[in-house]
């Protein structure tokens, strides 16, 4: 498990090396009255696992592309570095996140933020069909349009639905990007320059441009280059498509940002796509860990500078903060309903806190004052975003797309199935 904040204890270990399995391990789970808890790379676990079934699928991970068709078919089990692996000789790729570590279905549940979001949308926009084991142990094939289809995508991350067994996704005619990030010491830059100067450059780019800015704090720890030891480091992070190739394009792109204070490190360049996981370097390593996404609809630089200043040197704690530019095909509606929320949302705060001996009692005080210094233009939560604490709820979903979720949970009555 890639999250280690819980014990993981159940009754029986089920590692599924075919949908037969899986039917069989529900079938049992409801006839014995069992809790299944369906895990694959463990990066959302969402609480302890105390007996009942645990299901792993992570032997299901074929991945199949069809380059005339542009998709990928996708087992239940699989992560995302090797589907831009199978893609990329195709000159294709998918719309996966910033880790190849991630689990395609896990993210696909909860919608799917893409490192071209603002170019493709959502990457639960972008899915052809799902195979779904439903809790009473039956298989079903669903489409765009399905009901169930609609809900599983946005929604499977908050509700039981069931266990995907495969999907089916569009991939995009994306080889290279420029990008990469480029980061400043926050002792020599003021942190609150280098965000506005970020946000002036963002507010201007075309939808052919995702980016981030990220702000932690690192621990003093001998296994870190020396370089970043105790350094309290931002970093804007940019993966732009719509250039046509020419690397002097990309670096006028980027100028701005050159020009924000004095660089740490700079990592910006024209790049295969394979090696877009650089862009962000997420941590391979398992820990325990809290965290929270809140949407904004608009941006108050104040506030998110109070914010910066909560998290950073001053926290005395690690916060990894990440600010990411929505909009753009993020803010499109899909072809087929699904059920992911608030595309009006202009941004997201993410914060990630590594838990410590103290457990998460101090985080969530000091999350609980970053929620307040942006609750004035808080639209909700995502879902995707939120680590190491399934029972907060409140937020996930607009009040519409809730009620339809938990209409269609009810009618599924997946009493027996935990996440
Ligand atoms: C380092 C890191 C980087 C990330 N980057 C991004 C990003 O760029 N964009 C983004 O949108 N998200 C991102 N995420 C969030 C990530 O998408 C979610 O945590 C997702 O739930 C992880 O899925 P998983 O399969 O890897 O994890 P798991 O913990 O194995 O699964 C997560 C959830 O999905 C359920 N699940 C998994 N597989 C199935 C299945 N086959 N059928 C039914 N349910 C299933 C599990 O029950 C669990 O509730 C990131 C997370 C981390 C830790």
């Amino acid at each position: 498990m890639f999250q280690t904040a819980f014990t993981v204890a159940p009754g029986r270990l089920v590692a599924a090396t075919g949908p037969d399995d899986v039917r069989a391990a529900v079938r049992h789970a409801a006839a014995h009255g069992l809790a299944v808890t369906v895990t694959n790379t463990g990066h959302g676990l969402a609480g302890p696992v105390d007996g009942g079934v645990l299901l792993d699928t992570s032997a299901l991970d074929e991945v199949v592309v069809d380059p005339r068709a542009r998709t990928a078919r996708i087992g239940g089990g699989a992560r995302w570095g090797q589907v831009v692996a199978a893609a990329a000789p195709h000159g294709l790729a998918p719309l996966n996140g910033s880790s190849p570590g991630v689990g395609v279905v896990g993210y696909l549940l909860g919608g799917g933020l893409g490192i071209l979001g603002r170019t493709y949308g959502w990457a639960a926009d972008h899915v052809r069909s799902l195979d779904l084991v439903t809790p009473d142990g039956e298989s079903r094939h669903l489409a765009p349009g399905d009901e169930l289809f609609g809900a599983v995508l946005g929604g499977g991350a908050a509700h039981r639905f069931g266990v995907v067994t495969a999907v089916t996704v569009d991939l995009v005619p994306v080889a290279r990007l420029y990008g990469g990030s480029i980061a400043f010491d926050g002792a020599e830059a003021a942190p609150a320059e280098v965000l506005r100067g970020y946000l002036r450059w963002a507010r201007a780019l075309p939808a052919t441009v995702t980016s981030s800015l990220a702000a932690l704090v690192y621990p003093d720890l001998p296994a870190l280059p020396p370089h970043l030891r105790g350094r309290y480091v931002l970093s804007v992070r940019v993966a732009c498509t719509g250039y046509s190739g020419s690397t002097a394009e990309g670096e006028r792109l980027v100028a701005p940002l050159r020009a924000l204070g004095p660089v740490m490190s700079d990592s910006l360049r024209e790049m295969p796509y394979t090696e877009s996981p650089t862009i962000h370097a997420d941590p391979e390593t398992p820990h325990a860990y809290w965290g929270d996404g809140i949407l904004l609809d608009a941006l108050d630089e104040e506030a998110l500078a109070e914010v910066l200043r909560l998290t950073g040197p001053a926290a005395g704690r690690m916060a990894v903060v990440q600010l990411n530019h929505l909009g753009g095909a993020l803010a499109d509606a899909p072809a087929a309903p699904n059920s992911v929320p608030y595309r009006e949302a202009a941004w997201l705060v993410r914060a990630l806190y590594p838990l410590g001996e103290d457990g998460p009692g101090p985080v969530r005080e000091l999350h609980a004052r970053v929620e307040r210094a942006l609750a004035p233009r808080t639209l909700g939560r995502a879902v995707n975003f939120v680590f190491g604490d399934g029972e907060r709820r409140e937020g996930l979903y607009d009040a519409e797309t809730a009620k339809r979720l938990a209409a269609v949970e009810s009618e599924l009555d997946p009493a027996n199935l935990s996440g």
